[in-house]
């Protein structure tokens, strides 16, 4: 592949932003720089994370073996490991030029000092995924999360200087990864996904003591931009008429920050 899409939405209270980005080269090589080489990138990050999944994703990732077919349990503590993995992409992908930081520097800590994803707020599905004409191989869309108690000190303001809340989608060959954070923590550990052609869309996090029948229903495309695009939608869906009429309505950039209100 010489070129690939990079979509990222952002929601603002004056605007919604669906951004196509093309990359020249490879996914495969997309680099973020923000890790130190030897402690981190050619440390831990590979030694206790990456070498451990590698042998669990790479049956996931092979279109073959899915259109052959074959099957594979997964396990909970493969579950885990997959997990693992895939938050800390999702944590260092935030670093990317074209992307926000919305992860706080203590959840990343916790995942370095305890090779797992952050004990709340995270939640990590992934399905078995046979593209047809979905383009996205990397999609993101950051947001703000205000508690009732925020919103109410921050008085009449809609402008937002930060996002602290995040839905990212990741394929790698057939493997789809999708991963929420957000400090509504209910609201990310509880989220249901259930699409609209039936694919398999399994959570590995947080944890179960359950394992996965892997693949299950291969995902369409339909399903799988029904994944990718569930959180915009519920909280495209939870704003007041008012707010969502400005957003979608919107003349070109007004240049403010970004912003979104949520409600419980
Ligand atoms: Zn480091």
């Amino acid at each position: 592949m010489r070129k690939y899409d990079v979509e990222r939405v952002d929601v603002k209270v004056v605007q919604s932003d669906r951004y196509l980005i093309k990359r020249i080269g490879d996914i495969r090589d997309w680099k973020v720089y923000c890790v130190c080489e030897s402690n981190c990138n050619n440390g831990w990050m590979r030694d206790k994370v990456e070498n451990l999944a590698r042998p669990i994703m790479i049956p996931l990732i092979d279109r073959d073996r899915l259109l052959r077919g074959e099957t594979t349990r997964l396990l909970p503590h493969q579950q885990k490991i997959i997990a693992t993995w895939a938050v800390l992409k999702a944590m260092v992908a935030e670093f990317d030029t074209h992307s926000w930081v919305t992860t706080h520097h203590s959840q990343r800590k916790y995942l370095m000092n305890r090779l797992a994803p952050p004990a709340r707020g995270w939640a990590v599905w992934i399905g078995p995924y046979l593209r047809v004409s979905w383009p996205t191989h990397w999609g993101s869309s950051p947001f703000l999360y205000l508690s009732p108690k925020q919103e109410a000190r921050r008085g009449g303001s809609l402008v937002a200087t930060f996002y602290n809340s995040h839905a990212s989608t990741q394929v790698i060959g057939s493997l789809f990864i999708h991963v929420m954070r957000s400090p509504a923590n209910d609201y990310i550990e509880n989220w249901k996904f259930s699409t609209p052609d039936g694919g398999s869309v399994f959570r590995i996090w947080p944890p179960s003591d359950v394992s996965v029948s892997w693949p299950g229903t291969i995902m369409s495309d339909r399903d799988a931009d029904y994944v990718a695009t569930g959180l915009y939608r519920d909280l495209m869906d939870r704003v007041s008429p008012l707010i969502k009429e400005g957003i979608e309505n919107a003349p070109a950039r007004s240049g403010g920050a970004p912003f979104w209100r949520w409600r419980a």
